[in-house]
Order: structure tokens, then C-alpha cells, then sequence
């Protein structure tokens, strides 16, 4: 291994192999390494039952939840490190788990049941990397290929489908051949896959490497999760502000996009409500007015389909709600108040892939829009008053000058901070008592007159 295995891990594997066992490093964390991508966990397979398992660690922390699947998870020095039992998987009927799972101890039956070649690999720190499939060699050409025929492993399984488009999307592999055409075929069968399995693949295929090109190879895949983006397919735009169709548009504004979930999300269905708005000129011009709720719309619906977190869901709202929203010098500081700086940021990534997606002219902006972005940092760096925190003047000060506590004094307090945002008002103490005095006054001399 080229990162240094950590001490518990190899701990873990001596402690089997003392007691008769086999134990490997398998899965993940080989190919990462073998990629040279720093392994995020360490799996452990071996030939040891889960009682055996239980045994030998019996005098640490250990965690039984997947103990009916083989797998204890083993708390050394405060490291989870899953082990798993050697399994051989029973046959698949549901197109989604085996009917029962056995375990074996032999080492080829548990790697033959994997998905993909790279992810057969084990390790043994005596006898390095053991490679049954001939996964080091896809790896080198960045290939994904299926161990045995793709279709009966797609049909098996058919999240596999969705797993080989998400390694495809973070290691700019390719899905081999004959495992496309399988994929496509098999492809209806990831609607009877549980959505949060969906949605958990579909979210690191979105901040993977390369998203777009992989949508655009798959395209048809892809629909099959997010029907809602099926008719954004060849949905001409004919004006001059754009070059390309509406899915063309958003897959090269999706590959300007830096790797943020919310942004990715954003930035694929921000023209997903075009198809459903068109209109044409006489001349054949067309126009998308309102398309920006109707994107909101769909991916909302899109979200909640899959069962997306809350927050997710109203940060991809939000930006695919403000999406074409104006955002120049003189509204900077409002738009950062309204948005608060992270979601503001986010827009912006949005904004500037949207833009070099349109035709060159447009693309051009760009200068205009960079500046913006570095404005906005120069503000916020600056200590610029963005919400009532920000303000110089608090509401203790305005009750030590005569204010009573109650609903009059927060809304004196959100004036004064849409004054200083708008820039009719420094954020200075002295000046913000004095206004805030004065509409004290204007105040009781309405409620005398009533
Ligand atoms: P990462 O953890 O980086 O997301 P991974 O390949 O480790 O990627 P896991 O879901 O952690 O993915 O699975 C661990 C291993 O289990 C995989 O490397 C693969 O060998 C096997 N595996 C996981 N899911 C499947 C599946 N649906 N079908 C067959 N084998 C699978
Ligand atoms: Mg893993």
C-alpha cells in the first residue's frame, strides 16, 4: 500500500491470522490506494464466522448491527474497522438483495460476488495485493468492468448500474462495453430500488470528477432516476443569447461547476422547467418565461422523491430560484444580507457556469461577474454589516434610550439594518441612535394623534 496502513488495522488482521484465520484488506480502500487516492476506511475480509470474530476481540468495543450479514465492526483505538465474514451470495430474485447470504471460508466465492474488478482487489501485509479478476490491469486503462456477465450482475443487483456511472464520474474511468449495453437494458430495474440507495450513488456520481461527461454518455440512465430532466433533451433555444439546446446548456454549465453538492444539484435542473414554458416569435425565437418556477418546482419534487435531506432540498431551491436574478454593485450587499455569505457563494458558482454556458458574447460577462465575486469577499473581509448581528447598535442601547422592549424595537432594528445595507446609512453608533430617535418620535406622535 502506498498510504501507510494505520496500527489497528494491521493489529486487526494480525490478531486473525494468529488465530488460524485468513484476513485481508478488501474493496475500497485497495483500489484507492492502488489509485493513489488516500483510503477513507479499511475493510477487513476473513475467513473467520462472526462468533469467531466476536472471540478474538472480545475484549474491545465492538459493534454487532450487521452481525446477520457477517460484518462486526471492531473499535481499536477508538478506529471502527469493519470485519466481514467471507460471503457467498444465494440467488437474487428481487433484482435487489440475495434471498440469504452464506458464509464461507473461501476467499475466491466472497470476491466473485463484488461488483467491479477494481473493487475485488485484497491486500495482506506479507503477500501484498492478491488480484483474482485482473482489477490492477482495468485500473490502469480506467476501466469498469463487470466480474462476470454484466447482465446477470445488473440484474442481481441493478444499483450496480448506478455505482459504475458514480466510479466512472469520480475516477474519469469508462464503463466497459458490453457493461453499457447491459446497463441499458437492464436499466428500468433501478425503480425497484430503494431511493435513499439511489440517492446516496446519485449524490457521489454529482460531486465526482466529471458528472457531465458521464450524463451525456448515459444519458438514458440517468432519465431513468430523474425523469423530470427527460424533456430538457434536445429542447432547442433559438436566440442569441444561446449557442447550445437546454440539456446541452446544462451539461457544460454542470462541468464548469466546482464539486458542491447543492451547487451540482443546483446547476442540473436550474433550466429544467424551459420545456414546460416555451414560447416562439413569429420568426421562431423562443422564450422561457417563468421557467425559473417551474425549475424550482421539479426539483423540489425531485428532491423529496428521493428523499433528500431538508436542507439539501431548500439550498438547491434557493439557488435554482435565484438563478437568473441580478446581482450587480449596487445590490451586492443586499443579496449577501438576504442570502447569507455560504449560499451566496453557492449562486455565484451557479451564475458564473450558467454564463460561460451561453453563447460567447454572453460567456464574456464573465470579467464583470469574477469582479463581483471578489467584491463580495473584499466586503465580507471588510467586516461589512450583513444582519442585525453586524448592526453597531443593539437593542439594549436602544431600551437604555427610551425604547420599550416589544415588537416596535425589532423592527426599528431591521429598518435601520435595511438602511445600512442599502447604503443610506453608515453602520456607525452614533448615527443609528440618532435615527433610531428619531422614528421613536415620529411613533408617538402617531400614536398621540390616534
Ligand atoms: P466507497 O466506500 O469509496 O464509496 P466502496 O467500493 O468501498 O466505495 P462500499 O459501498 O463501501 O463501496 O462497498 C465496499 C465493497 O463491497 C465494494 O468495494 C465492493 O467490493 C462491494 N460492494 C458494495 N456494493 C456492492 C454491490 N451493490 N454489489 C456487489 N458488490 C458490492
Ligand atoms: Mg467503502
Amino acid at each position: 500500500m502506498r498510504f501507510p496502513v494505520p496500527e489497528p488495522v494491521l493489529g486487526a488482521i494480525g490478531r486473525l491470522n494468529s488465530a488460524g484465520h485468513e484476513a485481508y484488506l478488501v474493496g475500497g480502500c485497495v483500489r484507492d490506494d492502488y489509485l493513489g487516492i488516500p483510503p477513507h476506511d479499511y475493510d477487513i475480509c476473513t475467513s473467520a464466522y462472526p462468533d469467531e470474530i466476536l472471540n478474538i476481540f472480545s475484549q474491545e468495543k465492538t459493534l454487532t448491527v450487521g452481525k446477520a450479514h457477517g460484518t462486526i465492526t471492531v473499535i481499536l483505538n477508538s478506529l471502527p474497522i469493519e470485519i466481514t465474514t467471507y460471503r457467498a451470495d444465494g440467488p437474487y430474485r428481487d433484482g435487489r438483495h440475495p434471498d440469504y447470504v452464506s458464509f464461507t471460508n473461501n476467499l475466491a466465492e466472497d470476491l466473485k460476488r463484488r461488483d467491479f474488478t477494481m473493487n475485488a482487489l485484497v491486500w495482506h501485509p506479507k503477500t501484498g495485493i492478491k488480484d483474482l479478476f485482473g482489477g490492477r490491469e482495468d485500473c490502469d486503462k480506467q476501466i469498469i468492468r463487470c466480474i462476470g456477465s454484466p447482465a446477470k450482475r445488473f440484474t442481481e443487483d441493478a444499483l450496480r448500474i448506478l455505482r459504475a456511472l458514480r466510479f466512472a464520474s469520480t475516477f474519469s474511468f469508462t464503463v466497459e462495453k458490453t457493461a453499457v449495453f447491459a446497463m441499458l437494458d437492464k436499466k428500468d430495474m433501478l425503480k425497484n430500488i430503494s431511493v435513499e440507495r439511489v440517492a446516496l450513488e446519485l449524490n457521489k456520481l454529482m460531486t465526482g470528477a466529471r458528472p457531465a461527461e458521464v450524463f451525456s454518455q448515459h444519458p438514458r440512465i440517468l432519465f431513468t432516476v430523474l425523469p423530470l430532466l427527460e424533456p430538457s433533451y434536445h429542447c432547442a433555444q433559438r436566440s442569441v443569447f444561446h449557442s447550445y439546446d437546454v440539456w446541452e446548456h446544462t451539461l457544460r454549465a454542470l462541468s464548469l461547476t466546482p464539486p458542491d453538492l447543492a451547487v451540482r444539484w443546483a446547476t442540473l435542473f436550474h433550466d429544467s422547467g424551459k420545456p414546460h414554458t416555451v414560447t416562439y416569435d413569429p420568426d421562431g425565437t423562443t422564450h422561457f418565461r417563468g421557467h425559473q418556477t417551474v425549475s424550482v418546482r421539479l426539483v423540489r419534487e425531485t428532491m423529496q422523491a428521493l428523499k433528500q435531506s431538508n436542507s439539501l432540498t431548500k439550498t438547491v431551491s434557493l439557488l435554482v430560484a435565484h438563478h437568473d436574478d441580478r446581482i450587480g454593485p449596487d445590490n451586492l450587499q443586499v443579496w449577501l444580507s438576504k442570502l447569507g455569505p455560504d449560499l451566496f457563494f453557492k449562486l455565484m458558482h451557479v451564475q458564473r457556469a450558467d454564463l460561460l454556458a451561453h453563447a460567447p458574447h454572453v460567456a464574456k460577462r464573465v470579467d464583470s461577474h469574477d469582479a463581483l465575486v471578489k467584491k463580495a469577499e473584499e466586503l465580507i473581509a471588510n467586516g461589512a454589516c450583513l444582519s442585525l448581528g453586524d448592526l453597531a447598535i443593539d437593542g439594549k442601547t436602544l431600551i437604555e434610550n427610551g425604547f420599550d422592549s416589544g415588537p416596535f424595537l425589532g423592527e426599528t432594528l431591521n429598518f435601520l439594518l435595511e438602511r445600512v445595507i442599502n447604503g443610506f446609512e453608515q453602520n456607525d453608533r452614533q448615527s443609528l441612535l440618532a435615527s433610531a430617535l428619531k422614528r421613536l418620535e415620529e411613533r408617538k406622535k402617531q400614536l398621540k394623534l390616534q
